[in-house]
C-alpha cells in the first residue's frame, strides 16, 4: 500500500497527534455541531464502486481558516466473508484511520465524532476530502483484507447531511436494542479490546452483553463477530473462567486480561462497580458516571454533549482529564449510554449502599442523557433524578431528594453525609485517634462569606507532612 500520492504521511506513528485551536485550520463534527456522524455499512459488491470518493457539502479548500462545519462519513464495503454484525467494528476503525494521517485529530465515534485539521497539513497540500476518502479506502482494504471492495462519502453541507444522519442514528439504536436482549449469565466468552491503546496504553475494555463498550460503540455481538474474523486484532476472546465475586462482576480471566494488556499496572476489576477496582477508561467514553460524596452513595451522569458544568461543579472536560488515561479511577468512570440502561448498571455500588440496583444511586443526570435513557429507567426512580433544570446548585440537592422520595435518602451513608458527620467528628475526638479511613468531613470558609464549603473523603488514606490554606485576596487596582 502506498501513500505517496497523498500530501502528508500516513501511518500508525501519528495517532495520538493532538491539534489546538491555534493549530487548526478547520474543525469538523464535535460538539458545537449539531448534526454529525460516522458509519460503516456492509452492502452487496454490485452496489459499491470500489475506490469511488463522493463528497456532498463544501471542500476543504473553500472552508475559511477557523470554521467549524458538520461532517458525514459513510464508508460502504463489500466482501463474500462480510456479515452486519462487523459494520460496528469497522466503524471504530474510522478513528484510528484518520489518526493514521498526519494533520488530522479525530477524536469520538457515532454521532459524536469530532475532528480538526491541521494549517500545515493543508498547506502540504491536503487540501480536499477526496484525500481522506482515498486514505480510509485504502486502509480498510490493507488492514481488514476480508474487505475487497469500499467506497466512501463524506456530507458536509448542513442541510444534505440530515438525512443520512438521521438514518445513522437508527442504525445505531437497532444495533443498542439487539444488544440489550442478552445478559452476561448467557454466555461464556466476553471480549477485550485494546484499540485505544494509543492515547491510553494502561486501558483495554472488557466487553460483555451487560457491558457494552465505554465507547458506546462495540456491543457482545459486534466483539464477537470480529474476533472471529480476525482473532489475532485488537479485539480479543476473554473466557470469564471462574467467577470471584458474582454481585461485583470479578472474573479470574477478565483479571488475567486486565493484568496482562495493562501490562501489570492493573490486575483487578469489578465490572459492576465504580467505586471499587472499576474499568479502567480510555478518553472515548459516551458519558461519565461520577461520585456526588454529599450524598453519601449517590451519583451523577453527564454525557458528551452536556454544555455547561455538572452538578459537581465541574464541565465534561475537566471530569474527562480525571476520568480517561487508563486508569482505575474510583468515582470517576467513562461509560456508554447503553450501559446505563443495563441490569448490571454499577449493581455493586448500589446492593453495598442497601438499593434495589446500582441504577438506583443515580440522583443527577444530565438533561440530555436522562431523556436518551428514560424508558428503561425504573417507573419508581424516573422522576426522582433531578437534572440541570431541577437542581444545578449541590446544596439544594439534598432537600429535593427529600422532597421526591428518591430512595438513596434512606441509606446510612446518606443520613451520615447529609446529617451525621458532626456526631462522628465529635466520637473521634473522644477517643483522640487517627482516623486513617473513613468518611471525614470539614468546612471551609469560603473567600467572604458564611458557609463556606463541605470537603468529604470517603475510604481514603491521606499522608501529609503540612496543610497550607490560603486565602486568595482580590487585587487592588492600581491607582
Ligand atoms: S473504547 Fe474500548 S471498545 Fe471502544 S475502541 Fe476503545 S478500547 Fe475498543
Amino acid at each position: 500500500m502506498s501513500f505517496s500520492d497523498i500530501p502528508v504521511d500516513v501511518g500508525p506513528v501519528y495517532e495520538g497527534e493532538r491539534i489546538r485551536g491555534n493549530q487548526m485550520y478547520v474543525e469538523l463534527g464535535g460538539p458545537k455541531i449539531e448534526k454529525h456522524f460516522e458509519l460503516v455499512r456492509v452492502k452487496a459488491e454490485k452496489e459499491i464502486e470500489d475506490g469511488k470518493v463522493t463528497l456532498i457539502g463544501p471542500d476543504i479548500k473553500d472552508m475559511e481558516l477557523g470554521s467549524r462545519h458538520p461532517i458525514g462519513i459513510l464508508v460502504e464495503v463489500a466482501g463474500p466473508e462480510l456479515e452486519e454484525d462487523l459494520e460496528a467494528v469497522f466503524e471504530r476503525r474510522v478513528h484510528e484511520f484518520c489518526n493514521f494521517v498526519n494533520g488530522i485529530m479525530h477524536l469520538n465515534q457515532r454521532y459524536t465524532n469530532w475532528m480538526r485539521l491541521s494549517k500545515t497539513a493543508v498547506e502540504k497540500g491536503f487540501n480536499s476530502f477526496q484525500l481522506l476518502g482515498t486514505v480510509l479506502i485504502r486502509l480498510y482494504k490493507a488492514e481488514l483484507p476480508i474487505i475487497k471492495k469500499a467506497q466512501v462519502t463524506i456530507y458536509t453541507d448542513p442541510k444534505k447531511i440530515e438525512e443520512p444522519y438521521e438514518m445513522a442514528m437508527k442504525i445505531y439504536e437497532k444495533r443498542d436494542e439487539r444488544a440489550r436482549s442478552i445478559n452476561d449469565e448467557d454466555v461464556d466468552m466476553f471480549y477485550g479490546c485494546v484499540l485505544c491503546q494509543s492515547f491510553a496504553p494502561t486501558h483495554a475494555c472488557c466487553i460483555t452483553p451487560n457491558r457494552m463498550s465505554l465507547c458506546g460503540s462495540i456491543s457482545w455481538f459486534d466483539a464477537r463477530a470480529a474476533a472471529r474474523v480476525d482473532p489475532k486484532g485488537p479485539l480479543y476472546e476473554v473466557p470469564p473462567g471462574e467467577t470471584i465475586n458474582e454481585l461485583a462482576g470479578e472474573f479470574s480471566g477478565v483479571n488475567e486480561m486486565i493484568k496482562k494488556r495493562s501490562l501489570g499496572e492493573i490486575d483487578r476489576i469489578y465490572l459492576y462497580s465504580g467505586m471499587e477496582f472499576p474499568h479502567t477508561s480510555c478518553g472515548c467514553f459516551e458519558a461519565i458516571d461520577f461520585f456526588l460524596p454529599e450524598t453519601g452513595a449517590g451519583h451523577g451522569i453527564i454525557d458528551r454533549n452536556f454544555d455547561g458544568v455538572a452538578i459537581n461543579g465541574l464541565p465534561f472536560s475537566a471530569m474527562a482529564n480525571q476520568t480517561g488515561g487508563g486508569k482505575q479511577m474510583p468515582g470517576f468512570n467513562g461509560i456508554s449510554i447503553q450501559y446505563i440502561t443495563s441490569p448490571k448498571y454499577q449493581k455493586y455500588d448500589g446492593i453495598k449502599a442497601g438499593l434495589k440496583s446500582g441504577i438506583y444511586t443515580i440522583v443527577w443526570m444530565g438533561k440530555g442523557v436522562k431523556e436518551r435513557v428514560y424508558e428503561y429507567l425504573p417507573e419508581d426512580l424516573r422522576d426522582k433524578i433531578a437534572t440541570e433544570e431541577e437542581v444545578s446548585d449541590l446544596s439544594e440537592l439534598p432537600a429535593w431528594l427529600e422532597n421526591v422520595g428518591h430512595p438513596i435518602v434512606e441509606t446510612e451513608e446518606y443520613k451520615v453525609a447529609v446529617g451525621g458527620i458532626e456526631e462522628e467528628e465529635e466520637e473521634w475526638e473522644e477517643e483522640g485517634a487517627m482516623v486513617p479511613m473513613g468518611t471525614v468531613g470539614m468546612t471551609i470558609p469560603g473567600v467572604g462569606g458564611a458557609g463556606g464549603f463541605k470537603v468529604i473523603l470517603k475510604n481514603c488514606k491521606i499522608h501529609a507532612e503540612s496543610i497550607t490554606i490560603k486565602k486568595i485576596e482580590p487585587k487592588r487596582k492600581k491607582k
